[in-house]
C-alpha cells in the first residue's frame, strides 16, 4: 500500500478517537460571552497534543478586549517539528462557542451521538473541525515519521466576538508571521468540498440623531430626534438600498444573495430607555433628544472603504439639506476589510488536490458573507496562504440543534492528511 492510501485508512481506523475528542471538545461550555473554561479547553488540548510530540504555548491576550482575572483569554499553541527544514503548515480553530439559545431537543453540552452525527453546540462551529484537524495531524506524524517542516495546531479564544483576544492577539505576537508559518487552513464549517477564499468587509457604525427634549403634550417646544431618525431611513430606503442592491462581486460569495452589496440596520434606539419587562410603570411624556442607530454594512472586494463611509454621509447629507436643525453624529464602531487568498495559493492548490483525491470531485470555491478569523492572520500576520476548510454546515452555525456529520468529519481529515503529506511528506 502507498503511503497516501496508507494514511487514508490510518485516519479511517481513528474515527471512534474523532468521535470521542469531538465530544470531550463540546462538553467543555466555552460560551463566548463571557469566554468561559477557556483554560479548561487550552489544558485538554495541551494533554492531547503533547502526547503526540507537540511542543505547546498557553498564551493569555493580557489587556485585549474581554480579558480580565475572572475571564482570562487563553490561547494555545501547538507545534510539532519534523525531521527536515521545510515549510509549517498551520491549523487554527477558535475554541469559543456561541449562547445556546432557545428550541433546543438534544443536551447542548452533551455530545450525543444520533445517527451519525454529534450534536451539542459548537459541533459544527467548529469542535468537530479542531477534532478533525487533530486526528489528521496526528495519523500524518504516525504514518509519515520523517516528514519535513512543521505542523501548528492552535486554538484560539474570542473568534465569535472579533478575534481580538485570540487570533490577532497571536498575530500582533508573531504567531503568524510568513517566517513562521506558510500555511493557514482554518477548519470553519464550510463543508468538506468546499474551499473558503476569504470574506467580505464589514463597516459597522452608530449613527445618533439629535433633538430637544421637552414635554410630550408640547412637542413643538422640543425637537424630536426619532422623526430625524425616520428621515435618515426614509432617504435610505429611496436612495440607498436600491444602489447597494446594484452592486455585484466577482467574489464567489454563497448564498447568491450576499454576492451584493448589503446593509443592515441592527438596532434603533431614541428617547427613554426600556425598563424591565417586570416594570409596570408607564413611559413618561418626553420629546426624545436623541436616537442612535446601529449600521452593519457588508462590502465587497470591489469596493473602497471610503466609498462605504462617503454613501453613508451623503445621505445624512442629503437629509441634512431638507430638514431643518437635522443634527447628527457617525461612530465607527468596528472596520474589517474584505480578504480573498488567490486560486493559485499553494495552500488553495494543495487542498484542492486532496479534495480530488479522497472525494474524487473538484472542489467548490466560496467566499464567505461574514468574517472570521482570516482577516488577521491577512491584514496583521501579512500571511495571504490562508484559506477555511472544513467538515459540518454553516447554515447550522449558531442554531439549536447544531451537530456535525461524522462520515464528513473523517472525509474531511482525510483530506487536511492528504494535505499535510502533500506539502510536508
Ligand atoms: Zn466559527
Amino acid at each position: 500500500m502507498d503511503i497516501a492510501n496508507k494514511l487514508m485508512s490510518e485516519i479511517a481506523t481513528r474515527r471512534d478517537d474523532l468521535v470521542e475528542l469531538t465530544q470531550e471538545l463540546i462538553r467543555i461550555p466555552t460560551l463566548n460571552p463571557p469566554g468561559e473554561f477557556y483554560r479548561d479547553i487550552c489544558d485538554f488540548l495541551d494533554r492531547r497534543l503533547v502526547r503526540h510530540g507537540f511542543n505547546t504555548e498557553l498564551i493569555r491576550a493580557e489587556g485585549a478586549p474581554g480579558d480580565s482575572d475572572k475571564y482570562p483569554r487563553w490561547n494555545i499553541v501547538a507545534r510539532r517539528e519534523g525531521n527536515a527544514p521545510g515549510e509549517c503548515v498551520h491549523f487554527n480553530s477558535h475554541i469559543d462557542v456561541v449562547e445556546v439559545g432557545r428550541g433546543w431537543t438534544t443536551d447542548p453540552f452533551a455530545g450525543e451521538v444520533i445517527d451519525g452525527k454529534i450534536y451539542g453546540r459548537g459541533a459544527c462551529d467548529m469542535k468537530g473541525g479542531l477534532a478533525a484537524s487533530i486526528i489528521a495531524a496526528e495519523a500524518f506524524i504516525d504514518t509519515c515519521p520523517e516528514f519535513r517542516g512543521a505542523i501548528e495546531i492552535s486554538g484560539t479564544a474570542d473568534e465569535e466576538s472579533g478575534g481580538f483576544g485570540g487570533v490577532a492577539y497571536l498575530a500582533e505576537k508573531g504567531f503568524f508571521s510568513p517566517e513562521r508559518v506558510q500555511h493557514v487552513i482554518i477548519p470553519e464549517p464550510l463543508n468538506k468540498d468546499r474551499i473558503c477564499l476569504g470574506h467580505r468587509g464589514v463597516w459597522w457604525a452608530e449613527i445618533e440623531t439629535h433633538g430637544e427634549i421637552a414635554h410630550g403634550s408640547m412637542p413643538f417646544l422640543g425637537d424630536c430626534a426619532v422623526r430625524h431618525m425616520g428621515a435618515v431611513v426614509a432617504e435610505m430606503e429611496d436612495s440607498l438600498f436600491p444602489a447597494l442592491a446594484q452592486k455585484r462581486t466577482d467574489m464567489p460569495v454563497v448564498p447568491d444573495g450576499a454576492k451584493q452589496s448589503t446593509l443592515n440596520i441592527n438596532s434603533i434606539h431614541g428617547g427613554e430607555a426600556e425598563q424591565d419587562p417586570d416594570y409596570t410603570g408607564l413611559p413618561s411624556p418626553c420629546v426624545p433628544d436623541s436616537c442612535r442607530m446601529v449600521i452593519d454594512r457588508r462590502f465587497l472586494i470591489e469596493e473602497d472603504i471610503d466609498e462605504v463611509q462617503e454613501e453613508i454621509f451623503n445621505v445624512l447629507k442629503s437629509v441634512e439639506e431638507q430638514r431643518e436643525n437635522f443634527r447628527y453624529d457617525v461612530r465607527e464602531i468596528q472596520r474589517v476589510l474584505p480578504s480573498m487568498t488567490e486560486k493559485s495559493a499553494p495552500v488553495v492548490q494543495s487542498v484542492a488536490r486532496a479534495i480530488g483525491d479522497v472525494m474524487g470531485k473538484d472542489p467548490d470555491y466560496v467566499v464567505s458573507p461574514g468574517t472570521y478569523d482570516q482577516k488577521h492572520i491577512d491584514r496583521i500576520g501579512k500571511l495571504k496562504n490562508c484559506i477555511a476548510y472544513g467538515p459540518g454546515i454553516l447554515d447550522l452555525a449558531h442554531k439549536p440543534d447544531e451537530y456535525v456529520g461524522i462520515d464528513d468529519m473523517v472525509e474531511s481529515a482525510q483530506v487536511m492528511g492528504r494535505s499535510l503529506l502533500d506539502l510536508l511528506g
